[in-house]
């Protein structure tokens, strides 16, 4: 489902669901937007291949700190010692995403960047194709951990990248009210941030690190691959 406003993106969510439960989700998808719209598409399509069922997301852990410097630098000292990542790379690429990737706007999908050259190698790729198997059962769990229904969704999509080979990710929203964003790879876990932006700013987006020769097997992955996951690392 894709909803805007005036051309503008507000709402959008993919789901992968039974047969028998088509309709329920139509409707749930309809009600998802929380803000006005004039646009709404709901596409359904049948799967190409059966999906791969990943048993558990990454774990996920949440630090909170006293400025978006703070944790930001937190960030990228991880990255660099965790992933091997240079922090300098990672301190600009923030900079980047929180100024507008393309003349002062936001993608619709992430910019894949190359973590030990830093050149970009391509941008606006969406990772799509990848739900949980209870959705339910998963949102409830997270709500009553203290998460957000945005952790439900962005923790399925990290799984996924991870799954695909994306080495690391980084992610800053772009809700201006929405200040929490994240880091994610397999030995770092999906960590969420809070302040990763300043309140305020409209801006913002996602970086998979992918290492070049690897670029267009991850790409294929991200768009084609089904994924499904089973549980919750708490
Ligand atoms: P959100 O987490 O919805 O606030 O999205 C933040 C940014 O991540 C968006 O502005 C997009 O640039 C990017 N993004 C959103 N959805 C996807 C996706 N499915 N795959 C890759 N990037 C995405």
């Amino acid at each position: 489902m894709r909803s805007s406003l005036g051309g503008k993106h507000v709402s959008g969510q993919e789901r992968i669901v039974r047969p028998e439960e088509v309709e329920e989700v139509i409707l749930e998808l309809h009600r998802r937007p929380k803000g006005d719209w004039d646009f709404q598409s709901i596409k359904i399509e049948r799967l190409k291949e059966t999906p791969i069922v990943l048993e558990k997301s990454l774990p996920v852990r949440s630090y909170k700190f006293p400025r978006v410097g703070l944790a930001r630098s937190r960030a990228a000292a991880l990255l660099e010692d965790v992933c091997g990542i240079n922090a300098e790379l990672v301190r600009h690429l923030f900079e980047k995403l929180s100024r507008g990737v393309k003349d002062g706007e936001n993608l619709r999908g992430a910019l894949l960047v190359d973590p030990w050259s830093g050149e970009i190698l391509a941008e606006n790729i969406r990772t799509i194709l990848f739900d949980w198997l209870d959705r339910k059962k998963i949102t409830e769990r997270l709500l009553k951990r203290g998460f957000t229904t945005r952790t439900v969704d962005a923790l399925a999509l990290a799984t996924k990248n991870v799954f695909c080979g994306v080495e690391a990710e980084i992610c800053i929203s772009d809700d201006p009210d929405y200040t929490t964003g994240y880091i994610a790879s397999q030995r770092l876990g999906y960590l969420r941030m809070t302040p990763l932006k300043e309140k305020g700013n409209p801006l913002g987006g996602r970086v998979y690190f992918v290492k070049k020769e690897k670029l267009e097997k991850v790409i294929q992955c991200l768009r084609s691959k089904p994924v499904l996951i089973a549980g919750v690392s708490l």
